[in-house]
């Protein structure tokens, strides 16, 4: 962890180190590779960080800090920002997969358009026949195939 006692080489500074790398990459990481971001998040924190009067990494450690060490809030910050992301990354490769596996929304037939085609074959078959707009038996053609195709699982027609 950086929050170190540390005397800087390059401009004398002695205080608490600050994690080197920068916040806002983390960030920028997460969005787009959440792994590579815990990475980068983890380096910032080993060693002895940077200077946080002049940002080198020129420093050594030094056990004549004068103030107290900074708290940590800014660390469980950074955890509860890389969780709410990871979250949100973990819920759009599952929305991705279930959406590849399922052939997409857009494809995915319902009963409704199973209904229809049927149908739409059914009233065909009967025209074809000569027994559109009623059957033989007075039943209106129409009505009829409705019937038939009700709940339809193919949307295939059988004729009867
Ligand atoms: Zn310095």
């Amino acid at each position: 962890m950086a929050n170190k006692c540390i005397s800087c080489n390059n401009c004398g500074h002695t205080g608490w180190s600050k994690n080197r790398g920068n916040f806002l990459i983390t960030i920028v990481l997460a969005i787009f590779f959440f792994i590579p971001a815990v990475i980068y998040e983890i380096w910032r924190r080993t060693g002895l960080g940077v200077c946080e009067n002049c940002g080198s990494d020129l420093v050594q450690p030094s056990n004549s800090c004068t103030s107290n060490r900074p708290s940590d809030a800014g660390d469980f910050i950074v955890l509860g920002v890389l969780g709410f992301i990871g979250s949100i990354v973990v819920v759009v490769i599952y929305a991705f997969f279930n959406t590849l596996i399922n052939g997409g929304p857009s494809t995915q037939k319902t009963t409704k358009d199973y209904e229809l085609i049927c149908m739409t074959q059914g009233l065909k078959h009967y025209q074809q026949q000569g027994q559109y707009p009623m059957l033989p038996n007075g039943v209106e053609t129409s009505t009829h195939v409705m019937g038939v195709c009700k709940k339809s699982k193919d949307g295939k027609f059988k004729a009867p």
